[in-house]
């Protein structure tokens, strides 16, 4: 499904992707794991056309980017419409309810009706035990809540892959699993995953494939039981070592 070479980024003198290379097949969860500042939540963030690399190319399904050239605006909405991105603060409109939020993005930017988008919302909401509170507003949410609502108009705009950036590391310990719980629910119903995590137990779990992140390029990839129990590059033991 997704196809990542040679990605380069930097932010003025800070050289933040050295030549990213990431695969991902369709119906799997792929982990970014790493030391902070390695880089993955700007890949991530490129996948979804939220940073535009400096150099490298992309596929994503039939879309195919080569950032070498400039990026025009229609290839960049159309990287944006094929995944759909889970925030780390789940970012939810304060002033619009549950429902609201989950059905903006349809109407507004894909131009369906109201009756659609609503239908299709309060059955996702149903979906992450949440179809009670369409009414509430955001403020009125415990944070696991809100993060499932923040998964919730994700899958409203019928993405073909979802990105997660770290979505449990802003709550408290008790409230990280019914977030999880969700992403494994999601991760056994065939959705393409990508999910830039500190949640290493989760990675193990329920990844099939695992990229360990440092300065920049992916240092090693593999399977869970690979990555995990028999890393093969130094700087993985050490980073396995530090996180025990
Ligand atoms: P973390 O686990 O802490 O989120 P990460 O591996 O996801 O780390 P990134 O968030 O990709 O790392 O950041 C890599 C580097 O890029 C950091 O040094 C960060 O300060 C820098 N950076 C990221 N986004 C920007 C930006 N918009 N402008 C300037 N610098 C940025």
């Amino acid at each position: 499904l997704l196809s990542a070479r040679g990605l380069h980024k930097s932010f003025g003198d800070n050289h933040v992707l050295r030549g990213v290379d990431l695969d991902i097949a369709p119906g799997t969860v792929h982990a970014l794991i790493g030391p902070s500042g390695s880089g993955k939540t700007t890949v991530l963030r490129s996948l979804n056309g939220l940073e535009t690399p400096d150099a490298g190319t992309l596929r994503i399904g039939d879309l195919s980017l080569d950032f070498d050239r400039a990026i025009g605006r229609r290839e960049r909405a159309a990287l944006h419409r094929a995944s759909a991105m889970v925030f780390q603060q789940h970012q939810l409109f304060p002033h619009l309810t549950v429902l609201g939020n989950a059905t903006i993005g349809p109407i507004r930017v894909q131009g369906r009706s109201r009756d659609e988008a609503t239908e299709a919302a309060l059955a996702l909401l149903d979906r992450v035990g949440l179809r009670e509170k369409a009414d509430a507003y955001p403020s009125s949410l415990s944070g696991g809540q809100q993060q499932r609502v923040g998964i919730v108009r994700a899958l409203a705009l019928q993405p073909s892959m979802l990105l997660f950036d770290e979505p449990t590391s802003s709550l408290d310990p008790e409230l990280v699993g019914e977030v999880l719980a969700v992403m494994s629910e999601l991760a056994s119903e065939g959705w393409t995953m990508a999910v830039v995590t500190h949640e290493l137990g989760f990675a193990h779990e329920v990844a099939d494939r695992v990229s360990f992140f440092d300065g920049g390029v992916v240092v090693e990839q593999g399977s869970p039981e690979q990555v995990f129990e028999a890393p093969q590059h130094e700087r993985t033991q050490r980073f396995l070592q530090r996180m025990r």
